[in-house]
């Protein structure tokens, strides 16, 4: 065995069983992801279109992909026939490219709605109360070819744990915020994805459902 395949195994052990841990194989290359494959981990997250495009043809097809990092407009074309899970829906703009494109693919494309809670100005994000404002409005319910799935957020990254901790508490109560209220007849509304190499700890504390873990597995990039 391999030390990803180990890291792996051993993130894995620490997390409750009911804890999705999304590996996220960005610059890494097709052969680490096999490693992992070849155990039985059939689901990646990457962040770069183009790249993530390139290694799904390359790879096997019953890899499921996610799309974690930032996503502009005008490279969704390059993921939506394939795509199983879209992170980082930062912008109603992007959400309506995203429909559009799924439906030119004859598809429904699962999305979780960033929400921006951390104080760095480099992360993107809805800020909450903007993203209540436009969920209830009837252009988004009434949007097709997309499910929305949860939320996604990534805390600041600090040393103090407790200013991690607590961002991570308040995206969780915009969760269940939100899947009380407007999205409570959704099924589907369900995934929290919080939690990097760095803090997924914190986050499955905090309420994750799904940890996007990169470096802890594959090694520093
Ligand atoms: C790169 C990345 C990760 C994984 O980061 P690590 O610190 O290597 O675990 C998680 N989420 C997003 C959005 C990323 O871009």
């Amino acid at each position: 065995m391999t030390f990803i395949v180990d890291n792996y195994k051993l993130i894995l052990s620490k997390l409750p069983k009911e804890i999705h841990l999304l590996p996220v194989s960005k610059t890494y290359s097709s052969d680490a992801i096999m490693e992992l494959y070849n155990e039985g981990c059939k689901t990646f997250g990457e962040s770069k279109p183009q790249e993530l495009k390139v290694k799904a043809e390359l790879l096997p097809k019953d890899i499921e992909w996610h799309m974690i990092g930032n996503l502009q407009r005008n490279k969704v074309k390059y993921i939506a026939p394939f795509v199983d899970l879209i992170h980082s829906v930062d912008s109603y703009s992007l959400l309506k490219e995203i429909a559009k494109e799924a439906r030119k693919n004859n598809r429904t494309i699962s999305c979780l709605l960033q929400i921006k809670i951390a104080q760095e100005e480099s992360k993107n994000g809805f800020d909450f109360d903007e993203l209540k404002e436009i969920v209830i409005s009837k252009e988004f319910q009434e949007i097709e070819h997309i499910q929305i799935c949860g939320l996604m957020g990534m805390a600041t990254f600090s040393e103090d744990e407790e200013i991690v901790r607590a961002e991570f508490c308040e995206i969780r109560r915009h969760f269940n915020e939100l899947k009380r209220t407007v999205f409570s007849a959704n099924n589907e509304f369900k995934i929290l994805s919080m939690g990097m190499s760095g803090d997924y700890l914190i986050a499955v504390e905090e309420g994750s459902t799904m940890v996007r873990v990169g470096s802890k597995i594959f090694g520093n990039r």
